[in-house]
């Protein structure tokens, strides 16, 4: 038994000190089989500290000195060795045998919704049990997460629910993920205050994470203050505008008594909800004649699923959201503006290119909503409508794959064509004391180019054929002054 005098542990042949070595032997063994870099360090620990005092007390009765620097080379070689195959360094396999522990507890995760970090814990205390609860493979369970996590945000882990709450002539939408965050984008008009909170209450909800208030116009924030008033809130986003309206000052002292700061998004970033992932389309400029252009306008990704919510956004805002690039297509359009004619042109509406449209629009409405020309457009590419007028509240129901709504969808009637006479939905919106010019009644849309002289009636003016880039909107925001002698107004 010569050898064992190398063996820290049994050099002096002390019966405790044997026992203690044994045991720490096996252990290290066992070691080896759940992580082979762990196993590899702490067989090689005893080695390296006892060859290192040996060479620091070395007296030339214990053997020539080469053999003790060999040893504590060897002991180094194997510590580093154990080290550099550390689960979290070093591209090591010992999770190899633990390929079932990990799936299973993948399916785990996937169907228990929550933060991210709830998953790593119970991974972690899995793993113990399952591998007889040795705290130092603890580095493994760390190694085998982040992989984990990247497949969770892949896939949500529940539905999250879009309610278009029947509000009349007006908007407001409510936002749920499966992990309970809420937002609500708009809250109807004044009168519809009541109707907001209670609806919103009935689902449990005490806490609205973000307020989106998409445009000072009363059918957007009037019952905002009420809101604002009833539950707990996280956020507050409006556009950078203000309106000389008692609605709109409502808002902000409501805003103000809880002490909460308004932020105006900025165009192209992004916001999470859950495992939603929000990004702000607009709006993309920092004045514009008509309060509705003001809209912020958001897209909603939630797995392989879609919403765009365009508040009130019309043809010019429209324009620039084209012309910015985004990535406009998504399953559910939220009609611009109740489904006027200033807002859903056709360029617009091929970008999007959506499955399902709402329209969150008043049965019998004076001005005519949801106009005839909107529903052609949706009718010709085949969109089915769900709209307010006709199924009162629309529920959507996104698994992040699919999407479902509590009704069938609505017919493609629409308001009658009423031309040069009809005035623009928008000033007639109950809100005349913008600080944006309102464009005045009968106002027409036109369009027009960036370097063109004149603004044209049409937009298939034969002078506009080789434009790339048509901009449009209501005379009174257009920028050229002059009428093209080409195409003569015929009305809208
Ligand atoms: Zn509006
Ligand atoms: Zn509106």
């Amino acid at each position: 038994m010569a050898f064992l005098r190398f063996i820290p542990g049994f050099r002096t042949q002390g019966k405790l000190k044997m026992t203690f070595a044994v045991l720490y032997y096996i252990s290290t063994l066992l070691l080896l089989f759940i992580s082979r870099g762990v196993g590899l360090f702490f067989l090689a620990v005893p080695f390296f500290v006892f060859s290192l005092l040996d060479l620091i007390r070395y007296n030339k009765k214990s053997g020539p000195f080469s053999r003790k620097v060999l040893t504590f080379a060897l002991a180094l070689f194997v510590l580093i060795a154990g080290i550099a195959n550390f689960p979290d360094t070093g591209p090591s396999k010992p999770g190899s045998s633990k390929t079932g522990t990990v799936s299973s507890n993948q399916t785990a995760a996937a169907d228990q919704p929550g933060e991210k970090t709830q998953p790593t814990a119970t991974n972690g205390d899995e793993n113990n049990k399952g591998q007889e609860g040795d705290k130092k493979e603890a580095p493994d369970a760390k190694t085998e997460q982040p992989q984990e996590n990247t497949r969770d945000a892949a896939k949500p882990s529940g539905s999250l629910e879009v309610h278009f709450i029947d509000v009349g002539q007006a908007d407001s939408i409510l936002v749920r993920t499966p992990d309970k965050k809420t937002m609500l984008i708009d809250a109807g008009n004044n009168a519809d205050g009541n109707t907001v909170v209670s609806y919103i209450k009935k689902l449990g909800i005490d806490k609205v994470d973000i307020l989106v208030g998409t445009h000072p116009h009363e059918d957007h924030i009037g019952g905002m203050d009420s809101v604002i008033n009833s539950f707990d809130i996280g956020k507050i986003f409006m556009p950078k505008v203000s309106n000389t309206t008692k609605t709109f000052e409502d808002v902000l002292n409501a805003i103000k008594k809880k002490g909460l700061k308004i932020s105006s998004p900025v165009p192209g970033s992004t916001f999470g909800l859950g495992e939603a992932v929000f990004t702000v389309f607009a709006p993309n400029s920092s004045s514009y004649g008509n309060l509705n252009n003001y809209s912020i306008v958001l897209k909603m990704q939630y797995g392989d699923t879609s919403f765009l919510f365009a508040g009130d956004a019309e043809v010019v805002s429209e324009s620039e959201m084209i012309a910015k690039g985004y990535d406009l297509k998504a399953d559910v359009l939220k009609i611009g503006h109740h489904g006027g004619n200033t807002s859903t042109t056709q360029a617009f509406l091929d970008k999007v290119n959506p499955k399902y449209a709402v329209i969150m629009v008043g049965a019998g409405n004076s001005y005519g909503h949801p106009h005839s020309s909107t529903m052609g457009k949706l009718k010709t590419k085949g969109i089915k409508v769900y709209r307010t007028d006709e199924n009162g509240t629309v529920v959507a129901k996104s698994d992040g794959k699919n999407i479902t709504f509590n009704t069938s969808p609505g017919s493609y009637a629409g308001g009658e064509d009423r031309g040069t006479n009809s005035p623009d939905p928008a000033p007639s919106e109950k809100n005349t004391e913008n600080t944006a010019t309102p464009s005045a009644p009968g106002d027409k849309i036109v369009y027009w180019t960036q370097g063109g002289k004149s603004y044209h009636y049409s937009k298939n003016c034969s002078t506009l054929a080789r434009s790339k880039t048509i901009l449009g909107g209501p005379l009174s925001e257009c920028p050229k002054s002059d009428p093209c002698d080409v195409c003569t107004y015929q009305g809208n």
